[in-house]
């Protein structure tokens, strides 16, 4: 199953014939940078491409009227004067002879994507598509778009292929507002927008885009704006977001289908955003959504205006989407003030609508700003030349290991399909071999044992050098598999090992003293927190079984811990007896892969054999099947994990979800 790309040349083909300043980023190079260099890093070779199709007059009535339709249809006939003149009906559009076949192009290369998904040709894929779709409404052209690409794939989704819910979630830096219009009444399709907004001075200045517009009548809950109030955002104020509001409402939600509205103005150096994500933050955001839906992603392009912040961006998508180890998060420090508040306001404003947001403080005791701070900018200060002069790293080149997934296995145990085999290691250091001994086996000359420990260590070095991504090993002791892997790998000077323990058993303990090694543990067993800061367990009353208690933990406190913390390897210890299904167990697998570049070792023990092949299938890149439309975690459950985050908050700055909590970190 393979990566959809589209893409057509004929898409540059219109142009402003005109000066308008509001409408001069909107070029055809937009479309043509971005695929060359896709072209360039190799990555559009290891795509499928399909071809686009103009868009049927009918795919565009799902979303628009008769009488919209029949004016745009006008257009290629009109002379430079006249589209000019119908221009400016709208709102920052512009118009030239070709739009209308562009547009139904856009249109056309969205509906391709979803059938080729959706009838599982390929997995998931994006479309390069120009004009842009988000803003345009039922009967009218809005900020650059024609038709609303994205609106009329979501609706011929459920149309055609009969589909109950979908996700749209929008990450360009303007509020789809066309979008929004299109579904806030309808409880099948869920709108998740951030925006730049700054109390409604930014375009489009609207009332609705605010964080408690959230949907009428039956859609009420299923449109969720979240307000940028400031600019210069970073990578830490957008996962945040995603940890904190759109991911747990999201597999609460269980989409059949996840349509990204991938504008790309959000990024770094961009004039219109003016926001300080890096280019590499779309790897994790992509990461993020390909477990969702059963992976069936469709990304199609919006906006974006800084060609080169653009194409790189638009390439840490498609690689991610290809299923490449995404880079290490970089440049992760504490959500902004502003953020914070953003984000206190939509889950207050949503809590009502979805269990995951339940418990989300209060905000009449908080005092909101309803004013952009600062001095307001004079008209002219900043030129579109200043904005674009913004300058930043290349992305780091992401290569993937030769050997993707690595299985220690027992001699007898059939290797799952796609994973290559690794001996256990009768070569061994005598030097590694002497501390072996001496640290685990006691003395002992259990050969057997110093073999299965030595084949573990191996397969770690060979992830740090890149030669496998990721591993599984079946042991006989997880709890000394684990405290060795930990050890050898955190002698290295700039190592570290988010160990993730599912289900309850002996955990090693004195593992996490120099901090190099941060474990969370995840069980149904009331455990002491140990004096050290690092050992951080999560309980659960009814234990790992307890699928949406599970998913609370994942992304109320494990991403974000994770994400801060940056670790050099992943170690998911898969504890005897966890009752974990196989399905939250290859969504933890998946997810976690966001972490040290790919590197994810799972260890799991003899008894519990028979979930090596779900693990393997995570491992080589599987989505996790759907976990269904998730019901309320337990109320006592929620209150334990709410106050073991306020009392991680000291040490841990991904963990706040209100502005509040600055304060309580300073207290502390
Ligand atoms: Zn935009």
């Amino acid at each position: 199953m393979g990566t959809a790309l589209i893409y057509d040349e004929e898409m540059t083909s219109y142009k402003l014939l005109w000066d308008d300043p509001e409408c001069e980023v909107e070029v055809p190079e937009r479309l043509t940078v971005s695929y060359e260099a896709l072209v360039r890093s190799g990555l559009a070779d290891h795509c499928v491409s399909i071809p686009v199709r103009e868009a049927t007059e009918e795919e565009i009535l799902l979303i628009h009227s008769e009488e919209y339709l029949e004016k745009v249809k006008k257009t290629p006939h009109m002379s430079v004067q006249e589209l000019k003149d119908f221009a400016l009906q709208f709102n920052a559009v512009y118009f030239h002879p070709n739009s209308y076949h562009c547009a139904k192009l856009a249109v056309g290369a969205a509906l391709q994507l979803v059938d080729h998904v959706l009838m599982g040709k390929v997995r998931n894929g994006m479309a390069l598509v120009r004009p842009p779709g988000h803003h345009s409404m039922r009967d009218a052209a809005c900020g650059f778009c024609t038709f609303n690409n994205v609106a009329i794939a979501a609706q011929y989704a459920k149309q055609k292929y009969g589909l109950k819910r979908v996700l749209i979630v929008d990450w360009d830096i303007h509020h789809g507002q066309g979008v929004q219009y299109c579904f806030e009444d309808d409880p099948s399709v869920l709108y998740f927008s951030w925006h730049r907004y700054e109390h409604s001075i930014f375009w489009p200045h609207l009332p609705e885009s605010d964080y408690d517009a959230v949907g009428k009548d039956k859609g009420v809950g299923f449109n969720i704006n979240v307000p940028w109030n400031k600019v210069g955002m970073t990578n830490s104020d957008f996962l945040s977001v995603f940890c904190h509001v759109l991911l747990p409402v999201a597999y609460e939600f269980c989409p059949e289908l996840v349509l990204v509205s991938a504008g790309y103005d959000s990024g770094i150096g961009d004039p219109e955003g003016e926001m300080c994500a890096t280019p590499d933050i779309f790897a994790h955001l992509t990461h993020l959504l390909m477990n969702l839906a059963g992976g069936k992603v469709c990304a199609v392009l919006e906006g974006g205006y800084n060609l080169t912040s653009l194409s790189q961006s638009v390439c840490q998508t498609v690689q991610t989407l290809l299923g490449d180890p995404n880079p290490r998060p970089e440049n992760l420090r504490s959500p902004c003030q502003s953020a914070l508040e953003s984000i206190h306001c939509v889950r207050w404003a949503h809590r009502r609508y979805w269990s995951c947001l339940g418990h989300a403080a209060d905000l009449s005791s908080f005092q909101i700003s309803t004013k952009p701070s600062g001095s307001p900018k004079e008209a002219g200060e900043s030129t579109w030349k200043d904005k674009v002069a913004v300058v930043w790293p290349e992305p780091v080149k992401r290569v993937a290991p030769p050997v993707r997934t690595a299985a220690l296995l027992s001699d007898e145990a059939v290797c799952p399909e796609g994973c290559k085999r690794l001996a256990t290691s009768d070569k061994l250091d005598p030097r590694v071999a002497g501390k072996l001994r001496e640290n685990f086996l006691e003395g002992e000359g259990d050969s057997e044992a110093l073999s299965a420990l030595s084949g573990l260590i191996t397969l770690t070095e060979k992830m740090e050098k890149d030669e496998i991504l990721n591993g599984l090993a079946v042991v006989r002791d997880i709890t000394m598999a684990t405290a060795c892997v930990v050890q050898h790998v955190t002698m290295a000077p700039n190592n570290r090992v988010l160990v993730v323990c599912v289900g309850d058993g002996e955990a090693p303990s004195n593992i996490t003293e120099d901090r190099k090694a941060l474990v969370v543990r995840i069980g149904s067993r009331e455990t002491k927190q140990s004096k050290c800061k690092n050992d951080i367990p999560v309980c659960l009353k009814k234990g790992c079984a307890d699928v949406s208690g599970v998913i609370q933990a994942v992304f109320g406190l494990l991403l974000p811990l994770g994400y801060e913390f940056d670790p050099s390897l992943v170690l998911l210890v898969r504890m005897p007896g966890s009752e974990v299904s196989d399905g939250v167990w290859q969504q933890l697998t998946g997810l976690l892969q966001c972490l040290a570049q790919g590197h994810v070792l799972v260890l799991i023990q003899e008894c519990e054999k028979s979930c090596v092949s779900p693990t393997a299938c995570s491992l080589l890149g599987e989505p996790a099947p759907p976990l269904g439309q998730l019901q309320a975690p337990l109320p006592q459950d929620v209150e334990d994990m709410e106050r073991l985050r306020r009392k991680l908050l000291a040490d841990w700055t991904l963990l706040q979800t209100t502005a509040a909590d600055t304060g309580k970190r300073q207290e502390l």
